[in-house]
């Protein structure tokens, strides 16, 4: 099943005395679930301690009551999951737990860093040298778990000063939230690729992938946390550290289709910039339709701008399975085969007879788009002119989107007339750059723009050393057992806590510490075998 581009992650981090920071952190990840669907994890302090909580699945899925009450302190970090390094199993689910373990002899006590990132870095392999010349190579196939090494191997230092020696050796996309015992921290690449911003409550600070997690918990925007700026927030309030002068250069597709439509990024709030979108695009590719319709969810702002435009009228016209994403229940075969009508469904009363402009955000593969257009024809459509409300995706991304290969990519091999028959439409308009641009109302030279037109403001990864299983192939070079990792990287685990060196149970890796709860079953996500066989003359869906 074509997914269509994947984000990405959502990170939370609250300091407050006196809240009930996990449960905070729980509904501002709630707000964040569109950013990563895989994993989800919290981690507390109350300042003695840090402890995670972390499984497979939606927040919903992997958090309940109990261990939410269990999870007491005043400073939490919290994180959604989409894989974009390594995969997607528990060892990789974020927070990721490290530990100083040379504090004492250093002379200060150790300390347990809880890190989570939205973001792909592109020196991984430089980066897995170095931890590995370090002694700290372990079983974690994810970029984050090397910068939480990198943070740890510092015991000379404190968390805040080894974070400004870390930092400035990292390429590529991060933000990041993490945590000691006492502080929480929040920093961002210098070209603050991936959002992140500050909120205030009563008795603390928030920070958030997006704006709308800050209004989820009633925290009101201070500002944007700066490219190339750290925060430190503690009992002596905040601090603010330059790690690299801000060159910024903000991810386009964010206005697209990554961020929510309440979101409101370098000042612009998301909606109004789709539904500028699709004014534009009306007037850069009209048609002669009855209706128009959008795709849900992103596809929809974009619609009724096209439509606002052009006078056609605005309808719905396909109705989403706001809760299909990922089940428990592994389909059949013959569900299978439903393909995108588990997702969307025509209506056909509205679609019946009309001649329909149909606006969707974006065209990765066209898996998607092929089975839209078929899905509208049986429905009576008797024409159907698809608008799009981005330019091609022509290259990969390398800062925490997986599109797909190059290869993979439709516009990759296709001019625009060959998309529209491969997906069977009667006409086909992709927006141009420059009305993108215009319509987040930031200036061309900060913003990322390299899925569309191939100019990487970072750089790539080193050719052959590519995607999302890199470290994997490393990894297994390295002979570590399982009892090794737990001792040498994560003090703070359960099983050694309670001097064992193997997790016996699921229960017990799933909660470290507090008393074992039921384990939660691994969701599995709808449709992945299809995700990983997609055809082109597949029928698939992404939302
Ligand atoms: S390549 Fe595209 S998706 Fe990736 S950060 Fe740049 S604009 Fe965003």
């Amino acid at each position: 099943m074509d997914q269509g581009p994947q984000d990405r992650c959502g990170v939370f981090g609250v300091w407050a005395r006196g809240e009930e920071v996990a449960k905070l952190a729980y509904f501002g990840l709630y707000a964040l679930q569109h950013r990563g669907q895989e994993a989800a994890g919290i981690a507390v302090s109350d300042g003695t301690g840090v402890v995670v909580y972390k499984d497979l699945g939606l927040v919903a899925q992997v958090f309940d009551e109990p261990p939410l009450a269990s999870l007491r302190g005043h400073i939490a970090v919290g994180h959604t999951r989409y894989s974009t390094t390594g995969s997607s199993n528990w060892e990789n689910a974020q927070p990721t737990l490290r530990a100083t373990m040379l504090g004492a002899d250093a002379g200060r006590p150790a300390t347990t860093i809880a890190l989570a990132h939205n973001g792909n870095l592109v020196n991984t392999t430089e980066l897995h040298r170095q931890v590995q010349e370090l002694g700290l190579a372990d079983d974690s196939t994810s970029d984050t778990a090397l910068v939480a090494s990198l943070l740890a191997a510092r015991p000379d230092l404190s968390v805040e000063a080894a974070a400004l020696e870390v930092l400035p050796t990292l390429r590529g996309a991060f933000s990041f939230v993490f945590m000691d015992e006492e502080t929480l921290y929040a920093a961002r690449d210098p070209q603050g690729v991936r959002p992140l911003v500050l909120g205030r409550i009563e008795r603390g600070w928030v920070v958030a992938s997006e704006t709308a997690a800050l209004e989820t918990v009633g925290a009101s925007f201070v500002r944007e946390v700066e490219p190339g700026e750290l925060l430190s927030i503690g009992d002596d309030g905040l601090r603010s550290a330059r790690f690299a002068n801000p060159e910024p250069k903000g991810c386009l597709f964010e206005y697209v289709y990554l961020a929510r439509p309440d979101t409101v990024i370098a000042g612009r709030n998301i909606y109004a910039a789709r539904v500028a979108v699709g004014r534009t695009l009306a007037r850069e590719h009209p048609a002669d339709a009855d209706i128009v319709i959008g795709v849900p969810e992103s596809g929809i702002p974009a619609a009724i701008g096209y439509a606002e435009a052009s006078g056609i009228p605005y309808s719905a016209g396909l109705v989403k399975n706001a809760y299909v994403g990922r089940t428990f229940i592994q389909p059949s075969q013959t569900i299978r085969e439903l393909g995108i009508r588990l997702k969307l469904n025509p209506l056909r009363e509205i679609v019946r007879g009309k001649r329909v402009v149909m606006v969707d955000d974006s065209i990765v593969r066209g898996n998607t788009q092929r089975a839209q257009v078929r899905l509208l024809r049986e429905a009576g459509a008797v024409a159907i002119h698809v608008r799009i409300s981005s330019p091609p995706v022509q290259w990969p991304c390398f800062y925490g989107i997986d599109f797909a290969t190059r290869a993979e990519l439709i516009a990759n091999g296709l001019d625009t007339e060959g998309i529209r028959a491969s997906i069977g439409a009667d006409s086909l308009g992709y927006v141009s750059l420059d009305g993108l641009i215009a319509a987040t109302e930031q200036p061309r030279t900060r913003l990322c723009r390299a899925c569309f037109d191939g100019e990487y403001p970072i750089g790539r990864p080193e050719e052959g050393l590519v995607g999302k299983h890199i470290l994997e192939g490393v990894q297994r070079r390295i002979p570590a057992t399982l009892a090794e990792r737990n001792w040498q990287t994560e003090p703070a685990t359960l099983a050694e806590r309670s001097g064992h060196t193997e997790p016996a149970t699921v229960a017990e890796r799933h909660q470290e510490p507090g008393p074992p709860v039921a384990p939660t079953p691994h969701p599995l996500p709808l449709g992945e075998p299809e995700r990983q066989s997609a055809t082109p003359n597949g029928a698939t869906s992404r939302h």
